[in-house]
């Protein structure tokens, strides 16, 4: 039997095994330096002004939605082909959800078919979410454009693309777009860098970020500046607000911090087995991924072509999964999960990305694949498409 080929796998070595060692060793295993060190090391990195680090990407979703007024009565948009939560970050405060179709090219919300809702009128969102899917960013800036042309705050899931670049801004990392008012990054073992679980919001606003910190620790806070009675000693603290305790540990931050140090790395890994797969595959019956270097490349999603082939995305996943392949799929559209299905929504509101789900299949990426790993996936995809 072969080893098995995940979709994707963390890289750790032996630095940040050490980096987490030290922090185990010192006075702070969480809320110390090591924390301050990671959200600058992230924040420098993005070129933005502030980092909130938190306890997981999902986290970070919630407390900027919280931060930025999402509650009942209120509206967030999304894309339908992520993860659930993108849109979970909406229900958590009893806001109404709804999504924008995709551009199965992106796989990310189509800019054309936002523009329509928007010509069409209608409840306005009070919040939209744009989903860097895979990494990639195309179609962003025009997104961007029409949120500003009609006062729709935008915030950015780029839970897929610590160390992509803007496709239109290929100077700016994702994260430090002026028209937007923060990106959240998660640094679950599969994405960009790992913390095991961790979360940050980069924001260019000095107080969005001072109200995400406080909100991440319960709502309290004991800045003088900011009590609005007086201290009673210095034990005083105020809880000004309903947050939560989404902090990160500094032993997970240490790891985050030292990860960072090797994220071009990483990219360039990334990047270099992207354009392999786009050679190595241009004869299958395969629509491909765009082919950008401006990617994080978190995911490589290929979509099977009816018009090309007849067998289906099933058969190709499990003949992959027969040799020991570990292809996945994202994403099942969100909208068609029985959780939203319940909140009134049915197959065929987003046919872009329910025609997506059905021919979608992400190989396998990480940046210690080898040319043998990736030959091996691509011999599987060829027989099992009859090639
Ligand atoms: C991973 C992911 C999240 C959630 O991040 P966690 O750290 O797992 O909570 C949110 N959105 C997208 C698009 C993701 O891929």
């Amino acid at each position: 039997m072969p080893d098995p080929i995940r979709y994707s796998c963390q890289t750790i070595d032996e630095e940040d095994v050490a980096a987490v060692a030290e922090v185990l060793r010192s006075d702070f295993l969480t809320q110390g330096p090591a924390t301050r060190r990671f959200e600058q090391a992230v924040a420098d990195y993005v070129g933005t002004g502030h980092g909130v680090a938190v306890s997981n990407g999902t986290a970070a979703l919630h407390l900027l939605a919280q931060a930025l007024g999402l509650g009942p009565g209120k509206l967030l948009w999304t894309s339908p082909n992520s993860f659930v939560a993108s849109a979970n970050a909406g229900r958590y405060l009893g806001a109404d959800v709804d999504f924008v179709d995709i551009d199965p090219a992106t796989g990310s919300i189509d800019p054309d078919a936002l523009e329509a809702r928007l010509a069409a009128g209608g409840r306005k969102p009070d919040l939209l979410i744009a989903v860097h899917f895979a990494g990639h960013s195309l179609g962003f800036e025009r997104i961007a454009e029409l949120c500003e042309a009609h006062g729709i705050p935008l915030v950015e899931d780029a839970a897929h693309a610590l160390g992509a670049s803007y496709a239109d801004r290929p100077d700016m990392k994702i994260g430090a777009h002026p028209k937007s008012r923060a990106a959240t990054f998660s640094f679950h073992p599969l994405k960009s860098i790992t913390t095991a679980e961790g979360g940050m919001i980069v924001t260019g606003d000095a107080a969005l970020a001072a109200e995400l910190a406080m909100l991440r620790s319960h709502g309290v806070t004991k800045d003088p500046a900011l009590l609005e009675r007086a201290d009673e000693g210095a034990f005083y603290y105020e809880q000004q607000a309903l947050g939560f305790n989404y902090r990160i540990s500094d032993l997970q931050a240490a790891l985050g911090t030292s990860q960072m140090a090797r994220i071009d790395d990483f990219m360039e890994a990334r990047r270099a087995r992207a354009r392999r797969y786009r050679d190595l595959l241009a004869d299958l019956p395969l629509d491909l991924p765009p082919a950008t270097d401006a990617s994080s490349w978190h995911l490589y999603v290929v979509r099977l072509d009816p018009a090309r082939t007849d067998v289906t995305r099933r058969a190709v996943f499990d003949a992959l999964r027969a040799d020991r392949i570990e292809a996945h799929v994202h994403y099942i559209p969100i909208h068609t999960q029985p959780y939203y299905r319940d909140l009134g929504f049915a197959a065929g509101d987003f046919p872009q990305a329910e025609l997506y789900y059905e021919r979608c299949l992400s190989l396998p990426i990480y940046p210690r694949m080898t040319d043998a790993e990736q030959d091996r996936v691509v011999a599987a995809l060829a027989a099992a498409l009859g090639r």
